[in-house]
C-alpha cells in the first residue's frame, strides 16, 4: 500500500483491513511504504506497528520517489501467495479483495484479477482523455490497455516475481503488468470518494504520465519523423517537377515569398519535433545507464504474525 500524505487514512484503513480479515483462515501481512510523506504519516505507521497485533511491513522512503517506485518497493517486500495492491485513501474498499480472492481460488487458469473503473466518476474531460489514451497506447505498443484499469490488482506470487524482474527506472505499472502477460480477469467497480486528503495527480501529472507510458512501450513515435520525411520528400519531389514545368514552358511572374516562408517554417517545426522525440527517447537511455536505484529506504520496519488468530 502506496502512503504518500495518508496522515488520517492509514489507521482507517488498517481497521477496515481487520474487519475485512477478521476470522478468515487466511494469514496477513500489510506493507505500508511511506512515499516520502510531508505529514505525519510515518508517525501513524509507527504508531500502528507498536500498537496493533498484525504482521505490518513499513518500507520508510528518504524522500517522496512516487508511486510507481512505491509499488515496486512494496512487492519486493512482500512474501505473500497472493499479493493485492491498494491505495491508502479508502477509495478501494479492502472489502473487495475478498471478491478477488474468491475469483481467483475458484478460477484455477487466472493468474490475475483486476479492477477497473467501468465509469469514471471523475472530471469528464479528465476521462475523455483517458480513454483516448487508452486506445492510442493498444494501438502504439504491443500490450494490451483496457480503459479504466486500476492498480488495485490481486496477482498470484510468480506474476509478483515477473513484475519484480522488470528492473526499468522509468516504471509505468499498467504497461508493465499488461507486458508480463499472464490471464488476467477483470471485474467493474466504482471507486469511493476519498476519506480524507487530496489526490495527488492532477491534469498536468497524469498528461506527463501518459507522455512517459507511451515512451517507455511504444517506439511507434519514433517513425513520426521516418513517414513525415517520405512524405514531405514526395510533396517536394512533385513540387520541383511543377516548378522545372514552369520554368520551361511559362513564365514564372510571382516571386513565392509566402509559399517559401511556410515551407521553411513548417519542415523547420517538424525537424524540431521530430528532433525533441528524439531526445525524449534519448533522456531516457541516458537516465537508464545511470543505473540508480528505484528508491532509497531510509528504514525497514517488520512485525511478525505475533497474534495469528488476529490475522
Ligand atoms: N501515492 C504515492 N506516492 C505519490 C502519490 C501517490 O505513494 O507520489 C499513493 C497515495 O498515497 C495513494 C495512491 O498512491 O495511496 C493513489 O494516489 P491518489 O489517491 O492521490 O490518486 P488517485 O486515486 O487520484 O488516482
Ligand atoms: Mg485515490
Amino acid at each position: 500500500m502506496p502512503c504518500y500524505n495518508e496522515e488520517e487514512n492509514v489507521s482507517l484503513f488498517y481497521e477496515e483491513c481487520k474487519k475485512t480479515f477478521e476470522n478468515k483462515d487466511m494469514l496477513i501481512e500489510i506493507v505500508f511504504i511511506n512515499d516520502g510523506s510531508k505529514d505525519d504519516t510515518i508517525d501513524e505507521l509507527n504508531k500502528l506497528e507498536a500498537e496493533k497485533n498484525y504482521a505490518i511491513k513499513i518500507i520508510n522512503f528518504s524522500r517522496n520517489f512516487g508511486k510507481e517506485a512505491a509499488m515496486y518497493a512494496g512487492l519486493k517486500r512482500t512474501t505473500g501467495d497472493y499479493v493485492v495492491i491498494i491505495d491508502a485513501d479508502l477509495q478501494q474498499k479492502p472489502e473487495l479483495i475478498l471478491k478477488m480472492l474468491e475469483i481467483i481460488d475458484n478460477n484455477d487458469d487466472y493468474d490475475c484479477v483486476c479492477y477497473y473503473q467501468e465509469k469514471r466518476r471523475e472530471n469528464k474531460l479528465i476521462s475523455f482523455f483517458k480513454k483516448i489514451f487508452y486506445r492510442i497506447m493498444t494501438k502504439m505498443s504491443d500490450v494490451e490497455f483496457v480503459n479504466g484499469a486500476s492498480d488495485f490488482r490481486l496477482f498470484k506470487r510468480y506474476v509478483v516475481n515477473a513484475i519484480l524482474s522488470l528492473e526499468e527506472k522509468n516504471r509505468f505499472s499498467k504497461g508493465i503488468f499488461s507486458w508480463v502477460g499472464f490471464k488476467t480477469y477483470y471485474i467493474p467497480y466504482t471507486p469511493e470518494d476519498r476519506v480524507y486528503g487530496k489526490s495527488s495527480f492532477n491534469f498536468r501529472s497524469l498528461f506527463k504520465y501518459a507522455i512517459s507510458g507511451i515512451l517507455s512501450f511504444s517506439i511507434a513515435p519514433l517513425r513520426i519523423a521516418t513517414y513525415s520525411g517520405l512524405l514531405f520528400s514526395l510533396i517536394a519531389f512533385i513540387y520541383m517537377i511543377i516548378v522545372i514545368v514552369q520554368k520551361i514552358f511559362f513564365t514564372i511572374d510571382v516571386p513565392g515569398y509566402a509559399t517559401l516562408l511556410s515551407c521553411v517554417l513548417l519542415i523547420g517545426g517538424l525537424i524540431l519535433f521530430c528532433l525533441g522525440i528524439i531526445g525524449d527517447y534519448i533522456a531516457r537511455i541516458y537516465i537508464e545507464t545511470k543505473n540508480r536505484p528505484i528508491y532509497i529506504e531510509k528504514e525497514y520496519i517488520q512485525k511478525e504474525h505475533l497474534n495469528d488468530e488476529e490475522s
